[in-house]
C-alpha cells in the first residue's frame, strides 16, 4: 500500500499543531515553521518524506527518509515490531528535555528549534496514530506481548499530549539563557530553566 495518503494526513496534523503553537507562543502561524531546523525535526518526525516516489524511497538508507522516526521502528527492528512501544512513545522528546536540562548550554537557538520541531513532530505522529488508522495495536514484545486496541489508543494519546506538553515547556525554557550567568548544572540554573518551562505552559 502506498504511503502517500497516510503521509499527507501525518503532514496536515503536524503543520496544524506548528500553526497552533505559532499562534500561541508568537501570535504568528509561521513563527516556528518559518526556521528550518524546526521543520525539518517536524517533518522527520511526523511524516517523513512521503512525497519521494516508492521506487527511489525503498533503496538503502533512503528508507530512513521516507519513514517517519516513529517508524523506524519497522525499519530496525521489522515489520512485527510496527507501533513499537518506546518508538510510538514520548521518549525522544523526553531525551531531548533532559539534554537541556543537564546542559543549558545546549540551549542555542538551532538545538531548540530543532528540539521543538522534535516534540511537535512526534506529538502530532502519535496524535495521528490514534485517531487516523482503524487498527491499534502497541508491540511491546513482538508475537509475545501487544496492547489491545483500547489500551493502545490511550498510550499512544498520552504519548502525544506529553510529547506536546514537553513542547511547551521548551517554549518557556528557551527563555532562560542564563548558562553563563550561573555555573552549568548547578541547581541555579536548573531551577531558573525550570522556572522558565514552567511559564511555557
Ligand atoms: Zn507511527
Amino acid at each position: 500500500m502506498s504511503y502517500f495518503l497516510p503521509g499527507l494526513w501525518h503532514l496536515a496534523a503536524a503543520i496544524s499543531f506548528a500553526v497552533a503553537f505559532g499562534l500561541w507562543q508568537g501570535s504568528n502561524p509561521l513563527h516556528f515553521l518559518s526556521s528550518p531546523a524546526f521543520t525539518l525535526a517536524l517533518v522527520v518526525c511526523s511524516s517523513a518524506f512521503f512525497w519521494v516516489p516508492d521506487r527511489w524511497a525503498k533503496k538503502g538508507a533512503l528508507k530512513f527518509l521516507h519513514y517517519p522516526l516513529p517508524d523506524w521502528d519497522v525499519l530496525l527492528l521489522g515489520p512485527a515490531s510496527h507501533r513499537n512501544w518506546l518508538t510510538h512513545s514520548a521518549l525522544l522528546p523526553l531525551l531531548l528535555f533532559g539534554a537541556l536540562w543537564n546542559w543549558p548550554t545546549l540551549a542555542k537557538p538551532v538545538f531548540f528549534q530543532a528540539a521543538l520541531g522534535t516534540c511537535v513532530g512526534v506529538g502530532s505522529h502519535l496524535f495521528w496514530d490514534c485517531v487516523g488508522s482503524k487498527r491499534h495495536s502497541i508491540v511491546v514484545v513482538p508475537y509475545w506481548w501487544t496492547l489491545r486496541e483500547a489500551a493502545s489508543r490511550v498510550y499512544l494519546l498520552a504519548g502525544a499530549l506529553l510529547s506536546l506538553f514537553i513542547g511547551g515547556a521548551l517554549c518557556g525554557g528557551m527563555d532562560a539563557q542564563t548558562p553563563d550567568a550561573v555555573a552549568p548544572n548547578s541547581w541555579d540554573a536548573l531551577v531558573t530553566f525550570a522556572r522558565h518551562a514552567a511559564k511555557g505552559l
